[in-house]
């Protein structure tokens, strides 16, 4: 994907999505293909896993330390699952738009709606299975999630759908490959918006 106008202020995306329909595997792909896009870290309570590294996985937080960002204003949204707490600090995003990256927010319909309250000028991207069997097969097949928690999901999806009215855009992720370029070709319209291009216009124009 062109640069384009490396000047101005990142774009947000935030993509949501029914758990399986894809979306870490997209903004994966894109990231790889797009070094000005950067997925958000979130900040968690929860304990590091294997492997996880502070300030890339997550930022890990005492529960005390979480509530202290929430009493700052800190968090752009946050959630309680599982007993342990999940948000996204403003902090971070806020440093990458400026620096003119495009910055992913990977989150739930509810998590999403808080921020379009904080963020209207965000891009809100639902990204859709192609049907609700292949959503179903691609779940098990990732062989992360029991049975049990396989059904939750796909209820879980159902209620999602009843917001899909509220996102900007939907991708259906049936070719990888073509999900990743609808997801492009709509940053790319998005960085083309003349609200989005006034400073180059000055420039170029002189007006
Ligand atoms: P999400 O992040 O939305 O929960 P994932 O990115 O984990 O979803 O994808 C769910 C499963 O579907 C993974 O096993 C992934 O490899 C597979 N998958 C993702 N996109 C496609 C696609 N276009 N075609 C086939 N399988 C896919």
């Amino acid at each position: 994907m062109r640069e384009l106008r490396m000047k101005s202020k990142g774009l947000l995306l935030v993509v949501s999505g029914p758990s399986g329909a894809g979306k870490g595997t997209i903004c994966k792909a894109l990231i790889e293909k797009n070094p000005n896009v950067v997925l958000s870290v979130s900040a968690t309570t929860r304990a590091p896993r294997n492997g996880e590294i502070e300030g890339v996985s997550y930022y890990f937080k005492s529960e005390q330390q979480f509530k202290e960002m929430i009493a700052n204003d800190e968090l752009l949204e946050w959630a309680a699952f599982c007993s342990n707490y999940y948000g996204t600090p403003k902090k971070y995003v806020e440093k990458m738009l400026q620096e003119g990256k495009d910055v992913i927010l990977e989150i739930d319909v509810q998590g999403a709606l808080k921020v379009r309250s904080k963020y209207p000028e965000g891009i809100y991207i639902f990204i859709l299975p192609p049907s609700m069997e292949e959503l179903k097969s691609r779940i098990t097949n990732r062989g992360t999630e029991s049975q049990e928690v396989i059904n939750e999901r796909l209820n879980t999806a159902r209620l999602e759908f009843t917001h899909i009215n509220k996102y900007n855009y939907i991708i259906i992720n049936d070719r990888l490959e073509d999900a990743v370029k609808d997801l492009e070709a709509i940053i790319i319209a998005e960085k083309c918006r003349i609200e989005r291009s006034q400073e180059i216009i000055k420039e170029v124009c002189n007006i």
